[in-house]
């Protein structure tokens, strides 16, 4: 069944309503009309099935039938992907697998040994890279489009630690915890008291190609983050954030 994403304010009680592009694509594209069913998402988890009226010049509406949690989402986890900024176009295949695989939000960032700096219009860059995260949420039926927000630099990141149930750091350089141990204590020591339908939210902090420098780290200890080993194999910036997303999924 063809989905489409709107904005919460185009979705009323019994009926939603569709223009601009996602009206050209259903009727001219699609050639959907008049009893026609399709799957639409308001963007913040809620999936309706809707039944398509006549089509009218610039507007279709449709009437709810039935309404659902998104099936792509999975509300226990909120994981934020503190991305170390990479070379070239590497974080647009980033953000596409990480949206895959359920990230809540990207936040790309800047740090000492990153060799690519975004110097000039970084709105342009977002509104790229927001555009890849919607097509890739898209593709893979998620219920929410996740948001990538502006550049930070490292030091940024370790003052929003405390918004974290748990903030992780891919440390190449961690020999003694790995992931799955990180994981197995958090779980014994995580607070009983935490409201069970809250999801857990989890930072995820990866280096750029070059790593980080060791005062970083300490840095990032010194703020609470949990410096974790992905294993003694080095992986490269852009599938290292992707192994901790698959890695978190199948423990939660
Ligand atoms: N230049 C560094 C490797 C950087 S890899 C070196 O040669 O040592 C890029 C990023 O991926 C790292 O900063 C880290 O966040 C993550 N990463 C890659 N392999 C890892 C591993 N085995 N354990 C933990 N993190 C790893």
């Amino acid at each position: 069944m063809h989905r489409f994403f709107v904005e919460p304010n185009q979705v009323s009680e019994a009926s939603i309503f569709i223009s601009g592009e996602d009206f050209k694509h259903i009727t001219k594209v699609l050639r959907l009309g008049k009893d026609d069913v399709i799957e639409v998402c308001d963007g913040q988890g809620a999936d309706y099935q809707v039944t398509l009226n006549s089509p009218g010049e610039q507007t279709v509406s449709g009437r709810i039938t039935s309404q659902y949690p998104s099936r792509g989402e999975t509300p226990e986890l909120e994981i934020t992907l503190f991305q170390g900024l990479p070379k070239g176009t590497k974080m647009e295949v980033i953000i596409q697998k990480s949206v895959e695989l359920g990230v809540y939000a990207v936040v790309p960032f800047s740090s000492q040994r990153a060799i690519s700096q975004i110097k000039d219009k970084p709105n342009k860059k977002i509104e790229r890279w927001q555009r890849i995260a919607y097509e890739a949420a898209k593709q893979s039926k998620r219920g929410i489009i996740p948001a990538i927000r502006l550049p930070q630099t490292l030091k940024d990141v370790l003052k929003a630690v405390d918004r974290y149930d748990l903030m992780i750091l891919a440390y190449e350089d961690e020999n003694l915890l790995t992931l799955k141990a990180a994981l197995a204590d958090f779980e014994k020591n995580c607070d009983q008291k935490r409201e069970a339908n809250k999801p857990l939210k989890i930072g995820v902090i990866i280096g750029p190609e070059g790593g980080f420098d060791p005062q970083e780290a300490a840095a990032c200890k010194a703020a609470g983050v949990i410096t974790v080993s992905l294993g003694q194999r080095i992986l490269r910036t852009e599938t290292a954030g992707m192994v901790v997303l698959s890695q978190l999924n199948f423990w939660k």
